[in-house]
C-alpha cells in the first residue's frame, strides 16, 4: 500500500491502528473547523491525549499533509468499521461558522487527491449515496457532528462527479481516431484505404489542410 505522491508535508501521528484491518474501499472527507495549515494540523495530531488523526490534510493553500500512512487506520470518523476501510482527509476552512467555506485551491486538490487514492487502490467509482452505504462518506453519518460543514457537504456530488470523470479517462465529448497514413497525393491515400477495406476495416479518406 502506497501513499499519495501529492503530499507536500509529512508528520506521522501516533494516533492510529497499524496496520488497518481491511482493504481501502472508501474515502471520508472532513473539515478542520478552522483554517489550519498542514503543519498546524500535523502538530495537533501529535497529541496522543486528543486521540485524533486523519490519513491526509489539505490546507487552504492547496498543500497536502500526510499524518497516517494509507496502510494504517486513522482515528477520524468515530467509527472503526468506516475508518479501517476509508482513507480520511481533513480539509481546512477559509471561512468560519455557519458555512465553513473551503478555498477553491483546497477543493481542487481534494478532487486530485481523491482521484489518486481511487486509482492506486483500485476503486473504480466514487459513489455518493447521501448516506453511509456509499463509498464517499461524511463524519456526520457516524456521530453527532456538523462535520464536514454545509459548504463542503454541498460539494460531495460535484466531487464524486469530477473524480469519476477522471477515472473514466476522458470527457464524454472526446473521440479517438486511428490514423494509419498521411499522403500529399490523393491516389496514394485511396490506395491505402483500399488495402484497409480489403482487410475488413471501415476506412475513409478525409482531406485535411496542411
Ligand atoms: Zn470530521
Amino acid at each position: 500500500m502506497s501513499d499519495s505522491a501529492l503530499v507536500n508535508y509529512v508528520q506521522i501521528s501516533p494516533c492510529k491502528n497499524s496496520p488497518r484491518k481491511d482493504t481501502i474501499k472508501k474515502i471520508t472527507v472532513h473539515h478542520m473547523a478552522g483554517n489550519l495549515s498542514v503543519e498546524q494540523c500535523g502538530a495537533l495530531f501529535q497529541n496522543r491525549a486528543r486521540q485524533v488523526s486523519s490519513n491526509y490534510g489539505i490546507g487552504s493553500d492547496g498543500r497536502v499533509g500526510l499524518y497516517v500512512n494509507e496502510a494504517d487506520r486513522s482515528w477520524c470518523s468515530a467509527n472503526a468499521e468506516n475508518d479501517h476501510q476509508a482513507v480520511t482527509i481533513e480539509v481546512a476552512n477559509d471561512g468560519g461558522a455557519p458555512d465553513w467555506h473551503v478555498s477553491d485551491a483546497a477543493l481542487a486538490k481534494l478532487i486530485d487527491l481523491c482521484t489518486d487514492i481511487c486509482r492506486r487502490n483500485g476503486i473504480e467509482r466514487l459513489n455518493f449515496s447521501g448516506d453511509k452505504s456509499g463509498n464517499l462518506t461524511m463524519h456526520r453519518y457516524f456521530t453527532a457532528t456538523a462535520c464536514p460543514g454545509p459548504y463542503l457537504a454541498s460539494k460531495f456530488p460535484y466531487i464524486a462527479e469530477q473524480v469519476n470523470k477522471r477515472l473514466a479517462g476522458a470527457d464524454a465529448g472526446t473521440i479517438y481516431r486511428v490514423q494509419i497514413g498521411a499522403f500529399s497525393k490523393k491516389e496514394n491515400a485511396e490506395a491505402l484505404a483500399g488495402k484497409a477495406k480489403a482487410k475488413g476495416f471501415d476506412a475513409a479518406v478525409i482531406a485535411v489542410k496542411k
